[in-house]
């Protein structure tokens, strides 16, 4: 489908080299002087951003539907609405997050104060995927603004009417003097990156993280990287099936499956595949009806290459529902597959798409050792009622988070950091982890000189007595 812009205003084709080493050079200046810091420019640009999200609404809903197949609800719960929590969150809490914090000192130094100051760390550079084109653009952003940062954001080529809106819309709300876009694939993203940055915010695959962390190096700045994998999602059989299955389908079936903590696979314990099979069937037709094609709720894949991709998984096991698809109209129904081998293609990388493989295991024990075994994953998700199988994966386990009874659903809970660990990415942010990503955390130690308590320290070291 080709994208229909929100706005007619698109620069990707027009930013050269010298433009982005212009743009880099105002933003740096901007910082340099002293604009961004200012706890009340943070809090105006955070406000800008927030009448943005409600006043484009409708423009960016528009963006998301032509680039992803969106529906307004979803593009408010999971994108718009997203960022303006963020927001609303945030500048409830900014002040207190940003106080500076008193330590003690150790009697040695005594009499001394010590406090923990945050300082924004300079310009940062933030590079976002297609498939939350918003949220994953805009929520590293609140916490640049907020951290007192100037930012440029890099939008994802690949979600080209999102893209545009954001190139259109952001410098109508934001001081352009520390607030850039640069829209662009490969090439203008190389370019970026040789530029010096004070911190580099990636979200996307493993496979370009390294080309981004490899970048940085030569300017020492530090990345923060949020990347994907295989999400497992552990069944027990004494979960409740019909709610488990509801609470996987709405995970999983979520833009079309394409979200970074959606459960990729099912880990179905003892004898409990054949009921949640039944029951994802049965959700699945509950929440689409008989035809999703149809749903205005269901979403579509971003593009033919992934659509592709997608379409000759479906073989790697029995489909229990789903399994239709058309290539024009980038539709593939809510899969689930079952019998589904460990060694299966649908198994060898993150499926981000509709499908959902069950896989059975005979215990928790094979459970915990089949993750274990994998990469560490950005989000585990459990379905049990045993306190005593929650207490093992929280110890037993590593990914970037841990949810029991509720996928997807933790990033929505503001005190929760949100990264992952191991391929999975390194660093984290949402609301407070924000502020520590895009802050470095200064300690300051104020002594006097009125009184020179330090002379026992002092060479020569003879006889203390005699100093003090
Ligand atoms: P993508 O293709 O949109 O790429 C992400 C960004 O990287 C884009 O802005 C793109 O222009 C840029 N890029 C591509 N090649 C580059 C290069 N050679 N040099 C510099 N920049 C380059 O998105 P994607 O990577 O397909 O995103 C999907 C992946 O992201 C999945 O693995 C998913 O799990 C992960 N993801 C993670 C999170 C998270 O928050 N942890 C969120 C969403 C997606």
């Amino acid at each position: 489908t080709e994208a229909t812009s929100a706005s007619p205003t698109t620069t990707a084709d027009i930013v050269t080299t010298a433009d982005i080493v212009a743009t880099v050079a105002r933003l740096r200046s901007a910082f340099a002087d002293g604009r961004t810091k200012p706890l009340a420019w943070r809090r105006a640009q955070l406000r800008a951003l927030r009448r943005l999200l409600t006043e484009e609404r409708t423009a960016l809903e528009e963006a998301l539907r032509a680039d992803l197949g969106k529906s307004p609800v979803e593009s408010h719960t999971t994108e718009i609405g997203f960022v303006v929590n963020e927001i609303d969150h945030t500048l409830k809490h900014l002040a207190s997050w940003l106080r500076p914090q008193r330590v003690s000192v150790p009697m040695a130094l005594a009499p001394a104060k010590a406090r923990r100051v945050r300082e924004p760390l300079g310009t940062v550079l933030i590079i976002s995927p297609w498939n939350y084109p918003v949220n994953l653009a805009l929520a590293p952003l609140v916490g640049a603004l907020a951290a007192g940062n100037a930012a440029l954001v890099k939008p994802s080529e690949l979600a080209p009417a999102t893209s545009a809106a954001l190139a259109d819309l952001l410098p109508r709300y934001l001081d352009t003097e520390a607030v850039a876009v640069v829209e662009g694939g490969v090439p203008e993203s190389t370019t970026l990156l040789e530029q010096r940055f004070d911190h580099i915010f990636y979200t996307g695959n493993g496979a370009v993280a390294r080309i981004v962390m490899g970048a940085a190096v030569k300017h020492l700045t530090p990345v923060t990287l949020e990347l994907g994998g295989k999400s497992p999602a552990i069944v027990e059989p004494g979960a409740d099936p019909a709610t488990t299955a509801r609470r996987l389908a709405w995970g999983k079936f979520t833009n079309a499956g394409q979200t970074c903590v959606a459960p990729d696979y099912v880990l179905a314990i003892g004898e409990s595949a054949p009921e949640l099979e039944r029951e994802l069937a049965a959700a699945i037709t509950e929440m689409f009806g008989e035809d999703p094609a149809r749903s205005a709720d269901y979403g579509r894949i971003v593009n033919e290459r992934h659509f592709d991709r997608l379409t000759a998984l479906l073989d790697s096991g029995t489909v229990v529902a789903g399994g239709e698809h058309d290539r024009d109209d980038l539709y593939i129904a809510p899969t689930v597959l079952g019998g589904v081998s460990a060694d299966a293609p649908v198994m060898a990388e993150e499926i981000f798409g509709p499908i959902l493989p069950v896989i059975r295991v005979p215990d928790l024990d094979a459970a915990i050792a089949f993750v274990n075994e994998r990469d560490k994953p950005l989000a585990l998700y459990a379905f049990t009622e045993s306190e005593a199988t929650k207490r093992r994966l929280t110890t037993e386990t590593s990914s970037g988070g841990l949810a029991f009874g509720l996928p997807i659903a933790h990033l929505a809970v503001p005190g929760l950091p949100f990264g992952g660990v191991g391929e999975s990415g390194m660093g984290a942010y949402h609301s407070a982890a924000s502020i520590d990503t895009f802050s470095h955390t200064k300690s300051v130690l104020d002594k006097s000189l009125r009184l020179d308590t330090m002379r026992v320290a002092y060479a020569p070291i003879t006889d203390l007595k005699e100093r003090l």
